[in-house]
């Protein structure tokens, strides 16, 4: 593989599925000069009205992406972090989190409504020539030969094909032997989403929370709720995690608002005085699967790889599975920019594996180890002392840096400098 974005190779990639995974590696892969077509089941972009947490490590790549200026318009900021006990009072406090973040790692921790981050992702891949195929359900997948049908029987043939599907992920159940894979597994936790608007709201104290950004997190037993503005201090989004109490084979349902009043009634009164201005709420089985042995595959006519939740599902703890699938995305992306022949394309996917696997895996394992911390009704953290290992991973001194700090472009120039060396 040479060292140089200049090849004037240009590949036939296919994607399954629309979702960030799928967005980011269309992204990426067109700015590498291939051509790319996304087929997605859904019959247009499948977004989800809630926010989501952008950290450094995937900010860094969208800020080279030349996404709208809407879209950064359109972000909170957070100026603090502060973990709170259940009951309100603060355990631990990062001021200037905006500065400090920004500071530490040259790009920053924002809030987006994925409804605007999705569209302005779909519309920067436009831009850049990738076709979208809607309404279209991807049914089989040939990984010897490269070719995919779709339900109505239409055969497609690329020269790599990437799954970008999801959790349940069709391409990762052909793809693995029936008796290691079977559904997603419960993880015992689901999470309440809900979105409140600013002028739904009179309490000149939640409107103060609602429009000077802040991302607050309170720890409670067997529950954790994480609050943050979005759409410039205009919208506040909560995720509220507690036990998981829906029916087996049941992964996403309405939700009862006085059920979860119920569950929340002790907690801090201002949370409750947020939920108080609830009129619906959904709620979402958290769900994993065993880690995978390969996320790519070779074979003479055919070339296949996995991004985003399709192979490293994740708890949300640590605001990590899309950030994630945005680097998935940008790695292989970038390593496609590298290559001269159709030859190299396996070469490209061993790097992207050998770069992406071990950390996609490793973040699965340390959302685990935020579920497992002790938070008795007391709470056991020392009242606001942040200290490494720290167990709210997201302030962590030891975990923030190696999460954060990660930067895609530089391991994949790091790796081709490495193979040019030898
Ligand atoms: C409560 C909660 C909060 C979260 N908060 C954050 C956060 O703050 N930050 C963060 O980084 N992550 C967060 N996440 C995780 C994040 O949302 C996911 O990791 C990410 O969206 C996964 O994207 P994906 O593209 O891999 O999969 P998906 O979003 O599931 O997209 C898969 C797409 O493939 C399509 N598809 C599936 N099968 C087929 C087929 N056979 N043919 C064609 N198309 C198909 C689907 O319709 C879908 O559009 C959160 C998750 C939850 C549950």
């Amino acid at each position: 593989m040479a060292g140089t974005l200049d090849s004037t190779l240009r590949l036939d990639v296919i994607i399954i599925g629309a979702g960030i995974s799928g967005l980011a590696t269309a992204i990426e892969t067109a700015l590498s000069g291939h051509n790319v077509t996304v087929f997605e089941t859904a019959e247009g972009l499948h977004e989800i009205g809630a926010g989501i947490q952008i950290t450094p490590n995937s900010s860094r790549i969208l800020q080279r992406w030349g996404l709208s200026n809407d879209l950064w318009a359109s972000a909170a900021e957070p100026t603090s972090l502060t973990v709170r006990r259940y009951s309100g009072e603060v355990l631990a406090v990062e001021e200037d989190w905006k500065e400090k973040i920004r500071a530490k790692y040259g790009a920053p921790f924002i809030e987006f409504h994925r409804i605007d981050f999705q569209t302005a992702l779909y519309a920067r891949a436009i831009e850049l020539g990738v076709q979208f195929r809607f309404g279209v359900r991807i049914n089989s997948v040939n990984f010897e030969t490269g070719e995919i049908a779709s339900q109505s029987g239409a055969k497609i043939r690329g020269d790599l094909v990437v799954a970008a599907d999801g959790l349940w992920s069709l391409c990762r159940a052909q793809f693995l032997p029936k008796d290691f894979e079977g559904v997603p597994r419960p993880t015992g936790d689901l999470a309440y989403r809900l979105v409140l608007k600013l002028d739904r709201i009179q309490d000149p104290e939640l409107r103060e929370w609602v429009s000077n950004p802040k991302c607050n997190i309170w720890m409670g037993p067997k529950s954790h709720v994480v609050g943050y503005s979005l759409r410039g201090g205009t919208e506040f989004n909560l995720v509220l995690i507690a036990p998981d109490d829906l029916p087996s084979g049941v992964s996403r349902q309405a939700g009862s608002v006085e059920e979860m009043k119920a569950l929340f009634r002790n907690w801090d009164p201002i949370l409750n005085k947020f939920l108080a201005l609830v009129s619906s709420v959904k709620k979402w089985k958290l769900m994993h699967r065993k880690e995978m042995r390969r996320w790519i595959h070779e074979s003479p006519n055919g070339y296949f790889a996995f991004v985003g939740d399709s192979c490293h599902p994740m708890l949300p703890y640590l605001g990590q599975g899309a950030n994630s699938a945005i680097e998935d995305g940008a790695v292989l992306g970038r390593l496609l920019g590298h290559i001269q022949s159709k030859e190299q394309i396996g070469k490209a996917l061993r790097m992207y594996e050998q770069l992406r696997k071990p950390r996609g895996d490793a973040i699965v394992k340390e959302t685990f180890g935020q579920v497992t911390i002790p938070i008795n009704p007391l709470g056991t953290i020392a009242p606001r002392t942040i200290y490494a290992p720290f167990p709210i991973r997201w302030c962590c001194p030891q975990v923030q840096p190696w999460l954060y700090g990660y930067d895609a472009c530089v391991e994949v120039d790091k790796a081709l400098f490495t193979i040019r060396g030898q």
